[in-house]
């Protein structure tokens, strides 16, 4: 039997990323002094203002936005996986699956949100790609290539949230291609105004759903 190969996304997928931004704004209003600052800066945010500006402004801060987004970048989030991914994870792997990771960002954000999810449990560190370290991000065929190298043989499945990057290069090779609705709590909105080719073949509400599938 072939080997199957999950390869997920990261923001959005395994988790929310709208829960990376609101553990950088506790920091923020921690190291600011602030406490009161996380709801203006998640109200602000809400509001589509400039955040950092804003919350400069208000508190008459002598950090710059350059500062502030440092922060938020680079802090040790406080971020956990929901059960229902851990438990769909555990299942795959238990299922004899092998588990990847490919995202596009930075190397320290994502690697701190690995760190904090303790992803190694079902990733091992050769299966994790992160386009800042990588030099390709999504949609290039060198990151579907790694994993093709790595699993010649095996059947793929990529799973993700984003149809302008994630799903188009995966069709192309006829990998099985797996899109989790937004739940209305994403950072970035979906956009579905896309040529068919971007779309997945299926659409989940829950990654528990993957089973199905
Ligand atoms: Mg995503």
């Amino acid at each position: 039997m072939k080997k199957r190969v999950f390869i997920f996304d990261l923001d959005d997928t395994l988790y929310k990323e709208i829960d990376f931004l609101k553990s950088a704004y506790r920091e923020i209003a921690m190291i600011i002094g602030h406490p009161e600052a996380f709801d203006f800066m998640l109200d602000s945010y809400l509001y589509e203002d400039n955040t950092f500006k804003s919350v400069i402004d208000k508190y008459h801060l002598k950090f710059t936005v350059g500062q502030l987004l440092d922060i938020y970048r680079n802090h040790k989030p406080d971020i956990s996986l929901e059960q229902d991914t851990a438990t769909t994870l555990d299942a795959l792997k238990a299922s004899g699956a092998i588990m990847c990771l490919l995202t596009d960002g930075r190397s320290l954000t994502q690697r701190n949100k690995i760190e904090a999810f303790g992803l190694n449990r079902w990733f091992a560190d050769e299966d994790i790609l992160i386009s800042e370290e990588f030099g390709y991000g999504k949609p290039s065929i060198e990151c579907y290539q790694y994993f093709l190298d790595r699993y010649p043989d095996a059947q793929f499945t990529v799973i993700g949230d984003n149809p302008a990057k994630d799903f188009l290069t995966p069709n192309k090779l006829g990998w099985m291609t797996i899109c989790l609705r937004p739940n209305g709590q994403n950072i970035h909105n979906q956009n579905l105004k896309v040529p068919k080719e971007y779309l997945a073949k299926h659409k989940i509400d829950n990654l528990s759903q993957i089973k199905r599938i």
